[in-house]
């Protein structure tokens, strides 16, 4: 199994339960988003490989072919992209590459292997949606020129390349729409706001919420989404499939949330609202409890919880972040 993005919050994730599962798991990463010591832990375990590498490179299927060598690839996932609206904001040219041309080398890599091919796509395909919850029969809402659209659409960009391939070339795909996803190992800078809200309250700061906090997002643990992930992966589920919580919070209730998983009084230090920033947001599950017979089944306050807790586990045992 190749896992594109694999020492990224989710791949990470997604690596160590594919090696529980029994898979050989190749992380293929270039560490500008992604970290080293998000898969530190798994360096030593039999079946896990590391290669550093681009997947907008030219030479990156021959570095690939170079550690695979004849053994077969049950799959190439691709995880590879700034996800953080931060994160891909500062690499608006990077993010559009490895959405496209990234997306394409890897896509001719699965080709090669005659391997299944796992698109993380993303909620971002609907824009600021008008409709609510969101199915996958939805179009979306995206403002082709906005800041956002460089990961929106070159995510849409992926969909469209990867379902032409599934046409044209046989491929055989699977994609996951995946919704705001939180837990251990997202990165304390990655401005996202359960991290910012978790940092900023445990260091008994105000919650910097954006404009009035009435937006909503749909928040899921982070091991319901690998495990939908794996279960999308291993089934003969064809098109687009919502991964994700559908029980919706304003940014505020987080904020109350977090602070009472912290136990501290929640305070707000309300700020502007980024442009194109989505009014609303919710999955609607229903392809994915049918079709995968999976659901969400961590609630935001647990998750909160396990997050927490994890910090402090780090904290203790001084690893770097
Ligand atoms: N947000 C916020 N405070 C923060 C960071 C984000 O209120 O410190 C808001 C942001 O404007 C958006 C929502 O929280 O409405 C989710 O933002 P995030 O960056 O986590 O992900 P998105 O769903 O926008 O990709």
């Amino acid at each position: 199994m190749i896992v594109a993005g694999g020492s990224g919050f989710i791949g990470s994730h997604l690596c160590e339960a594919l090696l529980n599962r029994g898979y050989r798991v190749l992380d293929l990463d270039d560490h500008s988003t992604g970290r080293v010591s998000n898969v530190a832990h798994l360096l030593d375990v039999d079946g896990f490989t590391l290669l550093e590498g681009d997947v907008t490179d030219g030479g990156i299927a021959g570095r690939v072919a170079a550690v695979v060598g004849d053994e077969t690839v049950a799959a190439v996932a691709h995880l590879a992209s700034a996800a953080s609206p931060p994160a891909y904001l500062a690499r608006p040219l990077e993010t559009l590459a490895v959405g496209s041309i990234g997306t394409d080398r890897l896509i001719s890599i699965a080709l090669r292997y005659e391997a299944r091919f796992l698109l993380a796509s993303t909620s971002e395909v609907y824009g600021d949606p008008l409709e609510h919850p969101q199915r996958e029969t939805y179009w979306g809402n995206v403002n082709p020129i906005g800041e956002r659209s460089v990961y929106d659409e070159a995510k849409r960009f992926a969909e469209a390349l990867t379902a032409a391939h599934e046409r044209a070339s046989g491929l055989d795909a699977r994609i996951a729409r995946i919704f705001n996803t939180y837990g251990p190992r997202m990165q304390p800078d990655d401005g996202r706001v359960v991290t910012n809200f978790v940092h900023q309250a445990l260091r008994g700061e105000a919650m910097t919420v954006y404009g009035d906090g009435t937006q909503t997002r749909s928040f899921c643990f982070v091991s319901d989404e690998v495990e939908g992930l794996i279960a999308l992966l291993e089934s003969e589920v064809r098109g687009p499939v919502n991964l994700g919580n559908p029980t919706e919070f304003t940014m505020i209730e987080l904020a109350v949330a977090v602070g009472e998983v912290i136990g501290v009084e929640p305070r707000l230090d309300h700020r502007p609202l980024p442009s194109d920033d989505p009014k609303v947001r919710q999955p609607d599950i229903s392809r994915a409890r049918e079709l995968l017979g999976w659901e969400p089944r961590v609630a935001l306050r647990d998750g909160l919880r396990l997050m927490v807790d994890s910090l402090d586990d780090t904290a203790a045992s001084g690893a770097d972040h």
